[in-house]
């Protein structure tokens, strides 16, 4: 993810922002495991779930459609996965391309895990990143304002992805 990173702001094209991120509250160690119980003080903006894995909206997103898939055990290395855990994760991210294909029709996208805090990993638990690009990706308001400019709002990508989830359901039988 050599050029990908959290952006200090974001311009939402298409209308306000509606979605707010609750804080965090300070008895929460790990955001991951929370939205796997369902804390629900914990915002999450999830595509998919189920017993093993959850399939969601980045909220401060590298690019407009940048989803996650995060494992709901704690852990914080791929040597961790029991082999079948393994392939399972990669399944659905192999299927969360698809659904982005079929619905953001980006020009590539990139596929990153970033394992300890030196790697660049913000919450210590185990999630892989699928980053749309498309193609004039980085423009003014990117490279000199720190900026991003999105194209759909949050819950309007969430709704967008929801309508498809057919794709992921079924990753693994
Ligand atoms: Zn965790």
């Amino acid at each position: 993810m050599t050029d990908l990173k959290p952006y200090e702001y974001y311009l939402w094209s298409p209308k306000r922002e509606e979605y707010e991120a609750n804080e965090i509250p300070d008895d929460i160690n790990c955001i991951f495991c929370s939205q796997a119980e369902d804390d629900e003080r914990i915002s999450k903006l999830e595509i998919y779930e189920d017993d093993f894995l959850m399939v969601e909206l980045n909220i401060f997103p590298y690019n407009t459609g940048h989803l996650m898939v995060v494992p709901k055990r704690h852990l914080n290395s791929l040597t961790e996965l029991e082999d079948e855990e393994r392939d399972r994760l990669f399944s659905m991210v192999a299927k969360v391309e698809e659904l982005q294909r079929e619905v953001v029709d980006p020009a590539g996208i990139d596929v990153g895990l970033n394992i300890g805090e030196a790697a660049g990993e913000s919450i210590q638990h185990l999630h892989v990143q699928l980053v749309p690009i498309y193609g004039h990706d980085r423009g003014f308001m990117e490279t000199s304002l720190d900026t991003k400019v999105m194209k759909k709002s949050l819950p309007d990508m969430q709704e967008e992805y929801k309508d498809n989830v057919e794709i992921l359901e079924g990753y693994w039988e």
